[in-house]
C-alpha cells in the first residue's frame, strides 16, 4: 500500500480543491471519486433510466464501463470510452449522482476500481466513504465541511467562472438536498470516521487547510 489520504465531506467543501494542491505538492495522485458516480450518473441521465427504478439502475450501471487515465497531470473519465470531464459538472448530473450513489451495484464497481488505484500508489483521494469504507487504513483521514451557505457561494463562483447561469438560493438548496440524501442513505453514508481529523474550512483559506493537511501527513 502506498501513502493514502482520505478526504470526506459534503458537498462543495472544497475537497477536490484541497486534494489537488496537496497531489501537486506532495507528487500523489489524485482520485477524484466523485466524478466517477457522475460519470455513471451521466451514462444513466443518457438511458433515460428512472432514479426511482432501482433494478433498472441495477441492470443499466453493469453496461457503463468507467475507467481513469491522467492526462497532463489531470484525471480524465472514460465513459465506455468517451472522455466525460466536459460533462460531469452540471448540477443536473451531480443531483442524478446523488440519487444513484447509494445503488449496491453502482458502488461495488466504483470502490473496486477506487480501492486499485489506491494500492499500489500514493494518492489523495476525496469523496464521501474514503475514509470509512474505501481506504480504511488510510494513514490520514480528514473529514473537511464548511457552511451551507459558504460551500454553496464557492459553489455559485465556480460556475458562474464557467460562464454557467446559476442561482445562489437554489444552488443552496441543492447542497442541503444532496447532503441529507448523502447522510442519510442505508449504504456507505456521509460520516466522520472515527479516526478522521475534523477541519471547518469556512473561515480559512484554501492554503491554510492545505498547510493544515500535509502538517497531518509529517506528524
Ligand atoms: O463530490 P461530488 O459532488 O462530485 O459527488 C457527487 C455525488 O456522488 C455525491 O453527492 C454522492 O452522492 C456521490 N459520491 C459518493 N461517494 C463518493 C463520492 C461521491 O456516494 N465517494
Amino acid at each position: 500500500m502506498g501513502f493514502n489520504i482520505a478526504i470526506d465531506g459534503p458537498a462543495g467543501a472544497g475537497k477536490s480543491t484541497i486534494a489537488k494542491k496537496i497531489a501537486a505538492k506532495k507528487g500523489y495522485i489524485y482520485v477524484d471519486t466523485g466524478a466517477m458516480y457522475r460519470a455513471m450518473a451521466l451514462y444513466l441521465l443518457r438511458e433515460r433510466v428512472d432514479p426511482a427504478q432501482t433494478g433498472e439502475i441495477d441492470k443499466k450501471c453493469q453496461d457503463a464501463d468507467i475507467t481513469i487515465a491522467y492526462e497532463n497531470g489531470e484525471q480524465v473519465v472514460y465513459l465506455n470510452g468517451e472522455n466525460v470531464n466536459g460533462y460531469i459538472r452540471t448540477e443536473e448530473v451531480g443531483n442524478m449522482a446523488s440519487v444513484s450513489s447509494p445503488n449496491l451495484n453502482v458502488r461495488k464497481k466504483l470502490v473496486e476500481l477506487q480501492q486499485k488505484l489506491a494500492a499500489d500508489a500514493d494518492v489523495v483521494m476525496d469523496g464521501r466513504d474514503i475514509g470509512t469504507c474505501v481506504l480504511p487504513d488510510a494513514q490520514v483521514k480528514v473529514y473537511l465541511t464548511a457552511d451551507s451557505s459558504v460551500r454553496a457561494k464557492r459553489r455559485y463562483q465556480e460556475l458562474t467562472q464557467k460562464g454557467i447561469s446559476c442561482d445562489l438560493h437554489t444552488i443552496e438548496q441543492d447542497i442541503i438536498e444532496r447532503d441529507r440524501q448523502d447522510m442519510t442513505r442505508a449504504v456507505s453514508p456521509l460520516k466522520q470516521a472515527e479516526d478522521a481529523v475534523l477541519l471547518d474550512s469556512s473561515h480559512m483559506t484554501v492554503d491554510e487547510v492545505v498547510d493544515a493537511v500535509i502538517a497531518l501527513c509529517e506528524a
